[in-house]
């Protein structure tokens, strides 16, 4: 069945992300996705920035308003909300209602750091705009498709079920964004391409998708698994916490701070933007080189393990700051890798390009592709599905 477009109808999505200090806003045109707004709003809840996320919002809906684009205009169709942890409860995109907003709340224990920030946005958003179609966009839906044989760790089960512990994954909108741009660059139906995609930004995550379904992901009951990232650690041994708890004396919060904020690359070098990182690898900087080589590490780890998962690998598709921009680490992570059909071009992998691209030789039998993602697009995308249907 196909829809006649009503010209006259709304087809204007604003798009939400409201993180712990920050709130990002786009403003989409459906017909065509050209970005009629953008912006970030900042230190919010610290000195010199604004009070708190209902400050922030307003401030968005002032600075709408300011550019002609205002929360009041009848082309808005719906405001689409970046929520991160959807838990079990939420699988798909959502419109929200109480009872879905009730919902999220109670998973606030599993995303005590995110969550919060999302809730306040979506109440405030609800305030300005009562009448239109607010939707969730949940990090972790994309993953909800994972086996058990992958969701689940293998610690004793009442104590998981009890808890919610599991492998939920997160980054999920930019994995279903790029695993489907990718079959779209390859020319081919994303129902027949299995790809790896590295999500490589300041947080930093892979998953294996079949066939557009996600069967295992890096990022685990909270987005500290995994990758070595900016700023986590990524994947250590749990029983690393006992022992800085028996030996070093720390408490929760500074364990928890330290392996959020204090690890990673910058744990590792005292930088966590890759830039800076090859700037000094460039000066003869040992830290900075044991901080790349790390993060290769891991990433490559993932690559053959997610290789296995997926027994046949069409696509390895790197997305996000580090993946789009990188070539150094996208050289690094796929060198020697041609006994798994992996066989970069390194000619094309040094282009610096805007869009979607294949960056592997003629020859590979597994396309590697840099294909930049687009979260707000995909949000906005799910969001204005919802509010038309
Ligand atoms: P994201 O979280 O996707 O915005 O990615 C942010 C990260 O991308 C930064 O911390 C940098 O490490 C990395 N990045 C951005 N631009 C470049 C670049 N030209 N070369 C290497 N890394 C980059």
């Amino acid at each position: 069945m196909t829809t006649q477009a009503d010209p006259t109808a709304p087809n204007r999505v604003l798009v939400l992300n409201s993180g712990s200090s920050s709130v990002k806003y786009q403003l989409l045109d459906m017909g065509d996705h050209g970005r009629l707004a953008s912006g970030l709003v900042e230190r919010i809840g610290e000195e010199g920035g604004v009070a708190d996320h209902g400050e922030a919002l307003r401030q968005v809906a002032r600075r709408l308003a300011d550019q002609g684009v205002g929360l009041d205009s009848p082309a808005l169709a719906a405001i689409g909300h970046r929520v991160v942890h959807g838990g079990t409860r939420f699988t798909e995109p959502t419109v929200i209602t109480d009872e879905v907003l009730a919902e999220i709340e109670k998973l606030v224990p599993l995303a005590p750091l995110h969550n919060p920030a999302n809730i306040t946005g979506i109440k405030v958003a609800r305030e300005l705009r009562p009448d239109l179609p607010q939707v969730a966009v949940f990090d972790t839906a994309f993953h909800s498709t994972l086996p058990e044989a992958a969701a689940r760790y293998a610690i004793d089960a009442a104590t998981a079920d009890r808890f919610g512990i599991r492998r939920y994954g997160f980054h999920g909108t930019s994995h279903a964004y790029v695993s489907r741009a990718t079959a779209e660059l390859l020319g081919r139906p994303v129902a027949e391409v299995n790809t790896i995609v590295l999500h490589l930004g300041n947080g930093a995550s892979a998953s294996a998708v079949r066939g557009g379904v996600c069967v295992d992901t890096s990022m685990g009951l909270t987005p500290l698994e995994g990758l070595v990232m900016g700023t986590r650690s990524g994947d250590i041994d749990p029983a690393v916490v006992f022992h800085l708890q028996r030996v070093g004396g720390m408490g929760t919060e500074e364990i928890d701070t330290l392996l959020n904020k204090r690890s990673g690359l910058l744990g590792l070098c005292g930088a966590n933007d890759m830039r800076e990182i090859g700037r000094r690898i460039g000066e003869g900087d040992r830290d900075a080189r044991l901080a790349f080589d790390v993060y290769v590490h891991r990433l490559r780890r993932y690559v053959g393990a997610f290789t296995a998962v997926l027994g046949r690998v069409d696509a390895i598709a790197f997305t996000a700051g580090v993946g789009e921009n990188s070539a150094a680490v996208r050289a690094a992570a796929m060198s020697g890798l041609e006994h798994l059909g992996i066989e970069l071009d390194p000619v094309h992998n040094a282009v610096r390009a805007s869009g979607p691209r294949v960056v592997s030789t003629a020859a590979s039998r597994v396309a590697v592709a840099v294909v930049p993602t687009d979260e707000e697009l995909e949000i906005a995308r799910d969001t204005y599905a919802l509010a038309r249907s």
